[in-house]
């Protein structure tokens, strides 16, 4: 696996694929960095090594055309202040303007193009799009996770116009190492902890998990799709009648790999989907009618509590109630906490995919667990054992 530690950037121009996809306030402001924080350690090695950064990225949805709302130069200041340097601003992406840009590039300078997905070649991955922003640079750095599981121009196909030098950047390869660490390196035993809406779309996760992990912990809505195809009751609860029979395989295909699947036992259950309806602690199999299931109980929490403690390595990918509503968050804040308690007792925790990275964020949790990945469709497509195309195009 190339790395940006492969290269020494001395002289050279270095083309970067950024996750700069922030959100903008009606002001233009730039409402949360990390994004661009994240990507800082890159170009600080290219700048260090004495090259010079040519950054691109996208920004919105601007299907295809320019539209001044989703103009990165509205970013270039914050931008500027983040890594330390007055970074250039080039008009577009491809064509005279970025190249006149990149001619007057001078080492330890960096340039940001405006957004590419201003042109509808970027999204469809076009060839000669992809080598026109191939002719900008000397080196490829593909530093985004994010996008990783699309194979638009600038995150895939542009890698063929490098056949020798192209890499990871350091964010990227770190997305790369903390899923190798959980999927196929981690220490024993591997607990995933699966939580959201439905099992329709957590399925093929589950299935390529059940080969990875010691005990598969499963919350969230998709409790009552279990619990309900075992022959329990769950009154009003989120369930997917027609998912029972793959619920009852998927137990089945455990049993037979030796992975230990634990289910809530008991849940919160309100008399309505309301922050402020009436709540009640219940066996999660005998829920009356007109009452839902919103959160993990105390019985399962200490269940889930000891599973966690004794895990070496921790997969988090959803939340165990409904977190938004502060009465129904407790089991997910829960979780959190043990995770918190088992990362500093040693073991590797990994955040990431759809809703958790917002939930652990809401909570606090970010600097308490080892990783939080910072692709949500790239990291479910990771978990679920594909091979982004991003990823591909660099170790082809
Ligand atoms: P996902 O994007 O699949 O990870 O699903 C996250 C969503 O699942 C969150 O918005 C939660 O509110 C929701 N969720 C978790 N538990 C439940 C539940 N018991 N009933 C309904 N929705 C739930």
């Amino acid at each position: 696996m190339k790395t940006i530690d492969d290269f020494n950037f001395e002289g050279k121009k270095a083309l970067i694929r950024v996750d700069f996809n922030v959100p903008l306030d009606s002001n233009f402001n730039v409402t949360d960095t990390s994004r661009i924080d994240a990507a800082k350690p890159t170009i600080l090695k290219v700048l260090e090594d004495g090259g010079s950064a040519i950054l691109m990225s996208h920004l919105g949805r601007p299907d295809g055309k320019a539209n001044p709302d989703m103009s990165l130069s509205h970013i270039c200041e914050t931008v500027s202040e983040i890594i330390g340097v007055q970074v250039k601003f080039a008009e577009n992406c491809v064509g005279t303007a970025a190249e006149e840009a990149v001619a007057n590039l001078q080492d330890g300078e960096v340039l940001l193009l405006e957004n590419l997905r201003f042109h509808a070649e970027e999204e469809k991955g076009d060839e000669k799009f992809a080598e026109a922003l191939s002719k900008l640079g000397d080196i490829y750095v593909n530093d985004a996770f994010g996008t990783a599981h699309r194979a638009h121009a600038s995150t895939t196909i542009v890698a063929k116009f490098f056949p020798e030098n192209k890499c990871f950047g350091y964010l990227l390869a770190k997305e790369i190492k903390a899923i190798d660490k959980v999927m196929q390196t981690g220490e024993k035993p591997v607990t995933a902890i699966l939580g959201g809406a439905k099992v329709s779309s957590k399925i093929t996760i589950i299935e390529n998990i059940l080969d990875k992990v010691d005990n598969l912990i499963i919350g969230g809505g998709m409790t009552y799709t279990f619990v309900k195809a075992k022959g329990g009751k769950v009154g009003d609860s989120i369930c997917e009648d027609d998912k029972m029979e793959l619920a009852l395989d998927i137990l089945k295909q455990a049993e037979a790999k030796n992975v230990k699947v634990y289910i809530p036992v008991d849940v919160l259950a309100a008399d309505d989907f309301n922050n402020a309806a009436n709540t009640q602690f219940v066996d999660v199999d005998k829920i009356p009618d007109g009452w839902q299931g919103l959160d993990a109980g105390p019985k399962t929490l200490e269940i889930f509590k000891q599973v966690i403690l004794a895990s070496k390595t921790i997969l988090w990918n959803g939340p165990v109630g409904v977190f938004e509503m502060e009465n129904f968050a407790k089991g997910t804040i829960a979780i959190g906490n043990y995770i918190d308690e088992a990362t500093q007792a040693g073991a590797f925790s990994l955040v990431g995919g759809g809703d958790s990275v917002a939930a652990v964020k809401q909570f606090g949790f970010e600097d308490k667990v080892s990783y939080v990945s910072t692709g949500g469709g790239a990291m479910l497509e990771s978990l679920e054992g594909r091979t982004l195309p991003g990823i591909a195009a660099i170790l082809d």
